[in-house]
């Protein structure tokens, strides 16, 4: 039996006092994790320490959105896996639509970065997802296929931990989340094409959707075999819905 997971990517939101009051909040909905579910808040990176403060002996456990493939160095402006490590997270998201749409990041780029995550100590979760285009022309497996091969060309499946989170980019803040069909279909997919490295390895892999999830589809999109949890945006600000996808699980 895999785990359950329910990552909160909070994007570039938040303050102070809205970080606090969310993680009271669910705290008062959630007093006591399950032992089975594993939670993950990934706020904007300026507030890692303050989160980390808030989720202390919460079971609650802590991720960035984004790092360096480096370690350490000249890199003005980046922010090293291992400093991440340092402030108590756990856990990195890597390769993020928003951050290839916008910040030009490449399948290359996204493989280092999770080498530079594991040997650092964080789990890196490895996003993939196609555009409305390639689904439509028939690409998907082809550009999941490629953007996997690119991570995994890095990853030493005998020990090394990672979460890959499927993540369509026509369902990410469009309120259009995929179909449970479609998710499954993609899940196994991705499932089956990590089973052609190793067997094992692919059976023991944490698989996330996300795109769109929310308290009136997470159920039927958790219900999938091949679903092991899910990703969350813009449910994941409030306290409200985050809990109710959680309770889903
Ligand atoms: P969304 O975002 O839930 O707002 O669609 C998901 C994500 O970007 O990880």
């Amino acid at each position: 039996m895999r785990k359950r997971w329910l990552i909160g990517n909070w994007k570039m939101h938040g303050n102070l006092a809205a970080n606090k009051a969310l993680v009271d909040g669910i705290r008062e909905r959630l007093p006591v994790l399950s032992e089975s579910i594993d939670m993950v808040l990934c706020p904007a990176l300026p507030y890692v320490s303050q989160m980390a403060g808030l989720v202390a002996d919460t079971g609650i456990m802590l991720g960035a959105q984004n790092a360096s493939d480096h370690l350490k160095g000249a890199y003005t402006g980046e922010t090293s896996p291992m400093m991440l490590k340092e402030l108590g997270c756990g856990f990195v998201i890597i390769g993020h639509s928003e951050r290839r749409s916008y910040q030009g990041e490449t399948d290359g780029l996204m493989g280092r970065k999770a080498l530079a995550a594991i040997d650092s100590g964080l789990i890196p979760v490895i996003c993939v997802g196609e555009t409305a285009e390639e689904r439509d022309s028939g690409r998907t497996h082809e550009v999941l296929g490629r953007q996997l091969d690119a991570a995994f060309g890095y990853i030493r499946t005998a020990h090394d931990e990672i979460i890959v989170a499927y993540e369509p980019r026509w369902a990410i803040g469009t309120g259009i989340a995929a179909t449970p069909e479609i998710v499954q279909a993609e899940h196994a997919f991705l499932r089956a094409r990590i089973a052609q490295r190793d067997a094992d390895f692919a059976q023991r892999l944490t698989l996330l959707y996300g795109g769109s999830l929310k308290a009136s589809n997470a159920e039927s999109v958790f219900s999938m075999p091949d679903v092991d949890g899910g990703l969350i945006g813009s449910a994941a600000l409030n306290a409200d819905e985050f809990v109710a996808i959680y309770k889903a699980l």
